[in-house]
C-alpha cells in the first residue's frame, strides 16, 4: 500500500494533466541552463523544467554534473521564467543542497532505484519534506524494486509521489535505447491506481526522431505526464545529445500530439 495523495490533489491542480516536463540532459552552463529555459517557458504546455546536476555516468570518464553551482543557474530560471525546477536526486547531500537552493520536484534514476541501500539513504533524508518525489523505474525490469523504493520513500512520509518509465535495459544495442516493456508500467499503475505514471520518451528513444512515437504512445495508454529532454543546441550537448531535441522541435511535439480528455 502507498499512502499518496492522488494525482489530481497534487499535480493535477498545479500543474496540469499531463504534466509536461522538459529540459536538458545536464546543466551544463549558465547560460545553456537560462536560453533553454527561456525557449521552454514559451511553451504553455510545460510546466516543470528538468536538469542534470550530479550526473549518474555508467562509465568514468563522462561528464559528471556541474554539481552545486549550477543549482544557482536553475534558480536564476526559476525567478526568469516562472517555471518549476526539477532535479535528480541520488544521496542525502543532493537533496539537501537542492532544497536550500529552491528546487520544487526531485526525481531518484534509474541507477539509484537499483539499490535499496541508496534509496533508504535517500529516504530519510527526505523525511518530512513536502516536495513531490518522481521514482523512475530501475535499470531491470524489476517491478519489485520499483515499488520497494516507491514504499520506502513513501514510508518516511513523502505523499505526493509519481513513477517515471524510462524503459529497461537491453543488451542489443539497436532500435530502440531502453525497451518500453509497456506491461511494467501498466501493472504498476494496476497496483496503485492512484500513482501518477509519467513517461520518459526520450530514454526510451536514445535518437530525438523516436521520442514523439513513444510519448504518444504513453499518452494513449493513458499515462499522466511526459519528461522530455530538450537542450538548446542538442548536437553540442554534454550527455545524451543524439536523444535531445531543441526548444522549437518539443514545441512542435507538443502541439501535434494528441492529448487525453480526461482529468482525473
Ligand atoms: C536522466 O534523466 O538524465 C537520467 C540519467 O535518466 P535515467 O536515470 O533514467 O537513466
Ligand atoms: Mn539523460
Amino acid at each position: 500500500m502507498l499512502d499518496i495523495v492522488t494525482a489530481s490533489e497534487w499535480f493535477g491542480s498545479e500543474f496540469g494533466r499531463p504534466i509536461i516536463i522538459g529540459g536538458p540532459c545536464s546543466a551544463e552552463t549558465r547560460e545553456q541552463v537560462m536560453s533553454t529555459a527561456l525557449a521552454i517557458a514559451e511553451i504553455k504546455e510545460v510546466s516543470i523544467f528538468r536538469a542534470g546536476v550530479w550526473k549518474p555516468r555508467t562509465r568514468p570518464g563522462n561528464f559528471e554534473g556541474a554539481g552545486n553551482e549550477a543549482l544557482e543557474w536553475l534558480a536564476e530560471a526559476k525567478a526568469a521564467t516562472g517555471l518549476k525546477m526539477a532535479v535528480e536526486v541520488a544521496t542525502p547531500a543532493h537533496v539537501e543542497a537542492a532544497l536550500k537552493a529552491g528546487v520544487d520536484v526531485l526525481w531518484v534514476g534509474a541507477r539509484t532505484v537499483s539499490n535499496p541501500f541508496s534509496v533508504q539513504e535517500l529516504a530519510a533524508a527526505l523525511g518530512g519534506v513536502d516536495v513531490p518525489v518522481l521514482v523512475k523505474n530501475p535499470i531491470n525490469p524489476d517491478i519489485e524494486l520499483w515499488i520497494g523504493a516507491l514504499e520506502r520513500i513513501n514510508r518516511a512520509g513523502c505523499k505526493k509521489l509519481a513513477a517515471i518509465h524510462r524503459g529497461f535495459y537491453p543488451f542489443e544495442k539497436r532500435g530502440l535505447r531502453n525497451i518500453p516493456r509497456w506491461e511494467v508500467p501498466i501493472e504498476l499503475k494496476r497496483l496503485f491506481p492512484n500513482l501518477p505514471m509519467i513517461c520518459d520518451p526520450s530514454h526510451i528513444a536514445g535518437k530525438w526522431e523516436l521520442v514523439q512515437s513513444i510519448a504518444q504512445q504513453a499518452l494513449d495508454l493513458d499515462m499522466d505526464g511526459l519528461m522530455i529532454e530538450t537542450h538548446i543546441n542538442p548536437s553540442v550537448a554534454l550527455s545524451d545529445a543524439r536523444q535531445q531535441l531543441t526548444p522549437a522541435q518539443l514545441s512542435e511535439m507538443v502541439g501535434s500530439m494528441s492529448f487525453p480528455t480526461s482529468t482525473t
